[in-house]
């Protein structure tokens, strides 16, 4: 009989970076359950970890590349594929510039540590401005915000959960997202911790959501009004004379400023924008300020609404303020095995953000990219710089991004599309070629992003479990093979040898991580030594360490940045004007499913089914109104789209809202994924109008969308 084994590794499916336990004979899982020995983890696992064998498994898995034909899809081989692919990058961008090549990375991409360390290096190859990703209908917001103040997209400051007396979570759910640009699994338990300690969980948001559950208090919000919330508190904290930097006063200046700009809000004045009463404000400031430590953490809802990047960046100076900065308990930088953060510091030029803008409606580049929402236009907006080819990598942009009816009309319009992808789906299908790259676990696996995010440094190599098949290749062979077939002939073996001294061709990943690693901050620490812990190292807890690990120039933080200054005036005239659209009298925000992941996963029966999930919540004052019984359906119609949605009512949110889950809708006519079908839901994403940013960065607003509802 086949003998029984064991497998470690860390899931890669969202940021949580669950261990994962996974008993298997052969290329037969028995089990997988999380891992009780991973440090950061410590057993934690949901049912979206159990479901990477159903991906690994799944028949509708693509294993060799696809080439679109009048007869339908067709296998070719890899050699036949990757000329094609390269041919026609040659052939548009010889025609049309080299702008005319766009990319697209889908949130898959972050989790995949090929696609991390080698999609980089193809897409500098093209010297194509035009490079997109699920950034922008994510946390452009909280980079940016970060980038302004601490000199590094990634150097976003993390909630010390396991120490903090006090926590605020505004516009976020942990308890379902297991955090996020915060790296934290199990996150009940540790909230549910911080009340054993004698401390508080506060949740401000306009659902009552699974973390609002835990809470000690809820305080509904409207919808985009987080911003005037933040100023309010500042404003009482300035009131009380209870603002402190603590250590971080010889080096953070704009103090006054700030005090200058909160002045004329407060918690009174913003009570009607808010559909908060003033005194609840003012003991919520107060409880932050008199808690021993306290953090808060602004999250997805606060981000992706018009003024994403102000309430990110109220939410650090908040911190700050309180002097919860850089402090345990408070909010801290991790201090990450393998660093992508300070090789930064050596580069001349750091300015990430704004950098060039796009040819349409000028929107800012930030770290090499351009926000997503203007991504349709720019597919179907003749002219110079038109963009007549896209490479997607592992993303559902018709699913994920704003407007998706557009984005699929976009899509279609292509002189050429190529996805990287093993999927068939709503944008795949588009593609004249299907690249496929393996799953999970049949690939070595790092999490490059999410140990920089975590609430606990520690760090983890994951082996592959199952070796894949001759005729498959992985993320990190598909791009170094594009890459290596753009380069001119003549440098082409010059540039390969120098790759094979890098060890990216001779040991792939694994020489890029161990460098990484043995030049890292912690001394003795190779890969072998990380293979070898199995289930990963701790390497204790965050620490501070301000002013060294700042990026800014100067070394020092400037609290008013100029880019929030010119945003100023925008808040104030919301705040004056705070009306309401009678066309559209409710707002629309999204939610997660604790059982999807974005788009993802789909395909794995035991994710979708059961009762239909995908509905809408709405109150019980607004049932009565529209003469609604739980699973009647309704309209709902937005300045883009309309859907249909069965709803379902709940005191669990405020009265003139309404909650739809995203990342779903799949359309099967021409895909092949079955299992879903009878659970396929709604896309919520074409309500979205892809002209609603986030003035300062672009970022989509996906919170607080005007819409109307009619019983069907
Ligand atoms: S919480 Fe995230 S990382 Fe953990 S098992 Fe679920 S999907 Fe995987």
């Amino acid at each position: 009989m086949t003998e029984t084994k064991t497998h470690y590794r860390a899931c890669n499916v969202c940021e949580a970076t669950c261990g994962l336990e996974i008993k298997y004979q052969g290329n037969k899982i028995l089990s997988i359950k999380g891992d009780k020995k991973d440090p950061l983890s410590k057993g934690h696992i949901c049912p979206k970890g159990v479901a990477l064998q159903d991906v690994y498994y799944d028949k509708e898995r693509l294993k060799q590349p696809q080439k679109k034909t009048k007869e339908g899809w067709q296998t070719i081989s890899w050699k036949q594929a990757f000329d094609e692919v390269t041919d026609n990058i040659k052939r548009i961008q010889k025609q049309h510039g080299k702008d005319a090549v766009a990319t697209y990375s889908g949130n898959p991409g972050v989790h995949n540590m090929g696609a991390m360390l080698f999609m980089p290096l193809f897409s500098r190859t093209l010297k194509s401005k035009n490079r997109y990703s699920a950034t922008s209908v994510d946390q452009l917001a909280d980079q940016l915000a970060a980038q302004l103040l601490y000199g590094h997209q990634l150097l976003v400051p993390v909630p010390d959960l396991d120490r903090t007396d006090c926590v605020l979570i505004i516009g976020a759910n942990p308890v379902v997202s297991n955090g996020s640009m915060m790296t934290a699994p199990k996150v009940a338990q540790r909230l549910k911790d911080i009340q054993k300690r004698g401390g508080q969980v506060i949740n401000v948001d306009p659902r009552f959501t699974e973390t609002s559950k835990l809470a000690d208090q809820h305080i509904y919000i409207n919808p985009a009004a987080d911003v005037y919330l933040l100023l309010a508190m500042l404003n009482e904290v300035f009131k009380n004379n209870r603002e402190t930097l603590g250590h971080v006063k010889d080096f953070t200046h704009g103090l006054a400023d700030i005090k200058e700009l909160v002045k004329d809000y407060t918690p009174k004045s913003v009570a009607k924008i808010t559909g908060i009463k003033a005194e609840v404000t003012q003991q919520l400031a107060l409880d932050f300020c008199t808690a021993k430590t306290a953090c808060c953490y602004t999250r997805f809802g606060a981000s992706t609404q018009k003024f994403g990047t102000f309430t990110q960046w109220l939410g650090n100076i908040f911190n700050m303020v309180t002097g919860n900065f850089d402090k345990a308990g408070g909010v801290m930088f991790t201090k990450p095995a393998f660093d992508i953060i300070e090789p930064a510091r050596k580069q001349k030029n750091r300015k990430t953000f704004g950098k060039y803008h796009s040819r349409l409606k000028g929107l800012p580049s930030f770290a090499g990219e351009l926000p997503v929402s203007v991504l349709a236009d720019e597919i179907m907006t003749q002219g110079e710089g038109q963009i007549k080819m896209l490479i997607i990598n592992s993303g559902n942009p018709v699913l994920s991004t704003p407007n998706g009816n557009k984005m699929d009309k976009a899509l279609a319009s292509l002189d050429y599309m190529v996805s990287i992808d093993f999927y068939i789906n709503e944008s795949s299908r588009h593609a004249n070629i299907i690249l496929p790259p393996t799953s999970s676990l049949e690939r070595d696996h790092y999490n490059v992003a999410f140990h920089t995010l975590a609430i606990q440094n520690t760090v983890k190599y994951s082996e592959t479990l199952f070796a894949p098949s001759k005729e498959q290749r992985s993320d990190r062979e598909i791009f170094v093979e594009l890459w290596a077939r753009m380069q001119p002939k003549g440098i082409k073996s010059q540039i390969k040898t120098w790759l094979t001294k890098r060890h990216i061709n001779k040991k792939g990943e694994r020489g890029i991580i161990d460098d990484g690693l043995k030049h890292g901050p912690y001394k003795n620490l190779g890969l072998e030594k990380v293979i070898q812990s199995k289930h990963g190292i701790d390497l204790g807890a965050l620490q501070p360490c301000m002013p060294e690990r700042l990026l800014n120039k100067d070394q020092q933080i400037h609290l008013l940045p100029e880019e929030i200054k010119a945003d100023i005036a925008r808040v104030k005239s919301v705040f004056k004007q705070n009306h309401q659209d009678s066309a559209y009298p409710m707002q629309l925000i999204g939610r997660r499913d604790p059982r999807t992941n974005n788009s993802w996963m789909h395909n794995s029966y035991r994710l979708i089914k059961g009762k239909a999930r995908c509905l809408a919540l709405i109150n019980t004052a607004d049932a009565e109104i529209h003469k609604l019984q739980n699973a009647d359906e309704i309209t709902v119609t937005s300045a883009t789209a309309t859907i249909t949605i069965p709803v379902k009512i709940t005191d669990d949110i405020k009265q003139g809202i309404i909650s739809i889950p995203h990342g779903w809708g799949h359309t099967f006519a021409d895909m092949k994924i079955s299992t879903a079908q009878a659970n396929a839901g709604v896309n919520i994403n074409i309500l979205m109008d892809e002209n609603q940013i986030d003035e300062i960065s672009g970022n989509a607003v996906l919170s607080g969308v005007p819409v109307r509802i009619e019983k069907v």
